[in-house]
């Protein structure tokens, strides 16, 4: 039976396109700009998101950190959303590496931060205060379901941050998930911040990697913090070959992965047991909840034992990212294999 694993997108393997690239890549050494893949898919990242410059970093984790580093200074105070990646699971790397106070502002269900309520947080000049310099937004937003920023939120928040000579860095993990979920190019939805990534490792497929985009100057710095972070690779080619490949055949059919999303939420929404949260349904992570009836760990059980994997949110939430190794017909395989378990749950309890 096929394991169907709704855990995460970055479970999707790499296309053979991507292993040929990856044999045939030319190479060099990347910290002196050497490598001719790595500086084509730099250039091809800041051409699609309309930045001056970019750069290639091992994870999103590390782009983020990077985007800390290079518009901040230590005892700065930025401000990012209640429910952001970068608050819950980067390890807290702002604070212990680039030494600022992470100040959340609540995330509402849309994945959007209340711009009055960021205007409240931004500290006024005063002796006593550190002083507030970055505002982080995620698109789409992983915590809050699959949400999508517009392009005129964005643009409304990064008006208000500059305003008040903050920076805006914008975690763009599925940046792209948003840009087909809006039928508009990912550029407009990036012009107004600062910086932006992107993960080259989930729904886009490729093994490894991110993209951080900023100007020229901005990645420059950065640059030079991926050194210290001990992020300077060589024949990095090898992965970028498979991020090339990835950006160029991988971000229109995100689409599929978003209308097997929607299959998936309306089938777990007609089985007694399980409702799906999502407010509304925009990209590739449904998340649902059991009823009080069902205990976390007997659906866990069942459902790996029918070979269905989700990930667990703690408690009675649960989430499913839907990707490229999991089929239209795979969706209805896994929903009818959930419909069983939770009989088998009824039946037991
Ligand atoms: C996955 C993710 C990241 C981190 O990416 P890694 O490559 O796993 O380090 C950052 N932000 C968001 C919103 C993500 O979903």
């Amino acid at each position: 039976m096929k394991v169907i694993d709704f855990r995460s997108d970055t479970i999707t393997q790499p296309t053979e396109e991507m292993r040929r690239a990856m044999y045939e890549a030319n190479v060099g050494d990347d910290v002196y700009g050497e490598d001719p893949t790595v500086n084509a898919l730099e250039q091809l990242a800041a051409q699609m998101l309309k930045k001056g410059a970019a750069l290639f970093t091992a994870s999103g984790t590390m782009s983020n950190l990077l985007a800390v580093l290079s518009h901040t200074h230590r005892s700065d105070e930025i401000l990012l959303g209640s429910e952001s990646h970068m608050f819950w699971y980067e390890v807290g790397g702002a604070s212990a590496l680039g030494g600022v106070v992470m100040r959340t502002v609540p995330n509402d269900q849309d994945g959007q931060i209340d711009l009055n309520m960021v205007e409240e947080a931004i500290r006024t000049k005063n002796i006593h205060y550190p002083q507030t310099t970055l505002l982080c937004l995620e698109n789409t937003h992983n915590r809050c379901g699959g949400t999508v920023l517009t392009a005129d939120y964005t643009s409304a928040a990064a008006e208000l941050a500059h305003k008040h000579n903050l920076h805006v860095h914008l975690d763009g993990a599925r940046i792209f998930n948003a840009a087909v979920a809006l039928g508009i190019p990912a550029s407009e939805l990036t012009g107004d911040s600062d910086s932006v990534c992107f993960c080259l490792s989930k729904g886009l497929s490729a093994p490894v990697g991110s993209l951080l985009c900023g100007t020229g100057e901005f990645i420059e710095s950065a640059r030079k913090w991926r050194k210290m972070v001990g992020g300077g690779m060589r024949q990095a080619g090898v992965i970028a070959a498979a991020g090339i490949v990835a950006l160029e055949t991988m971000v229109e059919r995100l689409e599929e992965d978003h209308s097997n999303a929607r299959h998936l939420a309306q089938g777990l929404g007609r089985i007694p047991g399980i409702t799906v949260t999502n407010k509304e349904l925009q990209s590739n992570i449904v998340m649902f909840e059991l009823s009080a009836s069902v205990t976390a760990a007997e659906f866990s059980q069942q459902t790996n034992a029918h070979n269905v994997r989700f990930g667990s949110r703690g408690g009675q939430k649960f989430r499913a990212v839907t990707h490229r190794m999991i089929s239209a017909a795979d969706i209805d395989a896994a929903l009818n294999r959930i419909e069983v378990c939770m009989k088998n749950i009824k039946q037991e309890g």
